[in-house]
């Protein structure tokens, strides 16, 4: 019975994985303030976790440092199909302050794994990551019911 109620729950609700590759957790408390009553993320049916495996939407926070490099590339192998990579902030994007010569950031994230949709901002609003979110959303949900 709870796993029909799951089955059909999990069709129609957006499953975001959450992957810091090594920022300052700016972007992340952003993420963090869409589940406050404020904006209350999940009335969309989206819902923020940590969970690859489980994952419609890879949200990647982060300059991508030498320890997430492969680190990264498993998490992605690991999300089911579709894999829909949001790159979020200026770091995953450029490096942002932590790109600096002889560093040991290796942004753009765009490099290790496809990215579908980038947010800039140091950090992007709460309200832009919602957007980008619900803009790749029904992709994933339509990409989802064709492989049925
Ligand atoms: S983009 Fe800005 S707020 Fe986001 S992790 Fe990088 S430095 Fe921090």
């Amino acid at each position: 019975m709870l796993d029909a109620l799951k089955s059909v729950l999990r069709k129609t609700s957006i499953h975001v994985c959450l992957v810091n590759t090594g920022g300052c957790n700016g972007c992340d408390i952003e993420v963090l303030a869409l589940l406050s009553p404020r904006y209350d993320l999940e009335q969309y049916g989206i819902y923020v976790h940590q969970n690859p495996r489980e994952a419609d939407v890879i949200l990647v926070t982060g300059a991508v440092t030498e320890q997430w490099r492969d680190k990264l590339q498993r998490i992605h192998r690991k999300a089911p199909e579709p894999k829909i990579v949001v790159a979020l902030g200026n770091c995953p994007i450029s490096g942002d302050v932590f790109n600096q010569e002889g560093g040991s950031v290796y942004a753009p994230v765009s490099d290790f794994i496809p990215v579908d949709a980038e947010v800039p901002g140091c950090p992007p609003r709460p309200s832009e990551i919602l957007e980008a979110i619900l803009a790749v959303a029904p992709g994933a949900i339509a990409e989802r019911g064709r492989k049925k």
